[in-house]
């Protein structure tokens, strides 16, 4: 059996074990190379969908493969190997290559806003798949991810990303439309109004790109989902990149006629999550430095700190420490950020969360009890969680250091500031232990059922 033979037949496999979306984003254009007695070669179109496999179906495909080979081996990916072409071919347009059109220079599309690019745009572990779908489209409209689906809270990157695709395949040679929801809905009424629908029809099949954003607003108004669905389907079979953002995933579209719904699910969804504190402060040392905003390291970590929930009112907050800076002709400082921090987010974890509830957390996640962690036993365990309970208390309830040995038991405030430091180093190595502080946190902020 070749390799690719052996391949299809775990591709059928899968097939009935995945989603059909999942299957032809990840599965389809990837290909069997070669065996030995070791490993299993798999080319994939590019090293995303390389780690996506890797990490989502590494045992799965392994298994399956050795259903079919009749014995275990190792899977590998290599990236590049010829895949098979997935590009439908145009019953109704010619497929235009933007590489033809060579690198553009001058003025990108005017509804695209300067600021919103890719090397504007900070990548943390949330919006990650979403940067490397964006910048794959970008590159080769139309090959690996049709239509994407971008969807995410308000405030986190969706308008950015959307025209930074714009930007980067405008200046690779590609046409690109950026619109929205409510753009196309009065562009489509003004047509009908003006008799211009031909002109409108023929705008929305042009572009090699078609970004959409907040396509929620299409919602309910059926005629203009009508006839987004025709441009929809008109575009993607003539392989041109569909790009689309929404407050929310496909299915939770209210009043989402059934056939666009399946039409956005036939690509790929990815989503974008609010930055913890890690992302928090890469992004502000990236905006801080472009505002040419000098931030002390205390300075910068305060806003961190902070819980913004997405990075418009994150800018929101720098912008303000700016003008304070300004007003006050000096360069910020701690108490400047304190000034600038909306009251709101200062109070909010103190206001409901104590002492008592944060030890209960810790405890409840590490299947422990308060008691057992406030035991003062030569325990490295416990004494771990204690360290995280009383770094969690000093973040959340801004209780002195003595205030917090109180609570601990602790006779002086020593060992209390030795393991808040200890935990406020290790946060910035150790991805696990944040993750978990981090999952902690959310839990504390979490209204509880009682
Ligand atoms: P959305 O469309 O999701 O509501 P926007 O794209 O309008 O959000 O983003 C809000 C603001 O936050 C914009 O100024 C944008 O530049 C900025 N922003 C969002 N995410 C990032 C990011 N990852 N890196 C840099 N700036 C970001
Ligand atoms: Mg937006």
């Amino acid at each position: 059996m070749t390799a690719q033979d052996a391949w299809e037949a775990v591709l059928g496999e899968l097939q009935l074990q995945i989603s059909k979306a999942n299957f032809t984003t990840w599965l389809k254009p990837t290909k069997g190379i070669s065996y030995d007695n070791n490993v299993f070669l798999i080319g994939v179109p590019n090293s995303f969908v390389g780690e996506w496999l890797e990490k989502r179906w590494h045992s799965l495909i392994k298994k399956t493969l050795a259903s079919i080979l009749g014995r275990d081996l190792q899977i590998k990916f290599q990236v590049g190997a010829s895949c098979p072409d997935t590009r439908a071919v145009s019953p109704l347009l010619s497929v235009k290559n933007g590489n033809d059109a060579g690198k553009r220079h001058g003025l990108p599309p005017p509804a695209l806003s300067p600021k919103y690019t890719f090397d504007n745009f900070v990548v943390y572990s949330s919006n990650c798949l979403a940067h490397a779908a964006a910048v794959d489209v970008a590159r080769e409209p139309a090959k690996n991810y049709n239509p994407l689906f971008i969807y995410a809270g308000s405030g986190l990157g969706k308008t950015h990303l959307l025209q930074a695709i714009g930007h980067a395949g405008w200046a690779g040679g590609y046409d690109v439309l950026y619109t929205s929801g409510e753009q196309f809905t009065n562009e489509f009424v003004n047509s009908l109004r003006n008799h211009t629908f031909d002109d409108f029809r023929l705008k929305y099949r042009s572009p090699d790109i078609l970004l959409m954003d907040d396509v929620q607003f299409l919602c309910g108004k059926d005629q203009t989902q009508e006839n987004f669905f025709y441009a929809f389907n008109d575009l993607y079979n003539a392989s041109r990149q569909i790009v689309l953002c929404s407050d929310r995933p496909p299915k939770s579209l209210p009043h989402l006629e059934e056939r666009l719904l399946s039409r956005f699910e036939g690509g790929i969804l990815v989503n974008i999550e609010s930055p913890d504190c890690q992302a928090r402060l890469a992004i502000i040392q990236a905006k801080a430095e472009k505002m040419l905003l000098p931030l002390p390291n205390d300075a910068l970590e305060a806003i961190a700190r902070t819980p913004f929930q997405n990075v418009r009112e994150l800018e929101g907050c720098l912008n303000k420490v700016a003008a304070l800076a300004k007003l006050s002709n000096q360069a910020p400082t701690a108490e400047t950020v304190r000034q600038a921090i909306p009251e709101i987010l200062v109070k909010s974890p103190a206001a409901n969360v104590s002492p008592k509830k944060i030890l209960e957390q810790v405890a409840a996640h590490h299947n422990t009890t308060p008691k057992t962690i406030l035991a003062k036993k030569r325990d490295r365990s416990a004494t771990l969680l204690r360290y995280i309970a009383l770094y969690l208390i000093r973040e959340q309830c801004q209780l002195s250091f003595a205030d917090i040995s109180d609570i601990l038991g602790y006779k002086d405030h020593t060992s209390t500031l030795y393991g808040y430091n200890k935990i406020a180093a290790a946060l910035k190595e150790d991805d696990l232990l944040r993750q978990s502080v981090d999952k902690i946190v959310a839990d504390l902020q979490t209204p509880q059922r009682s």
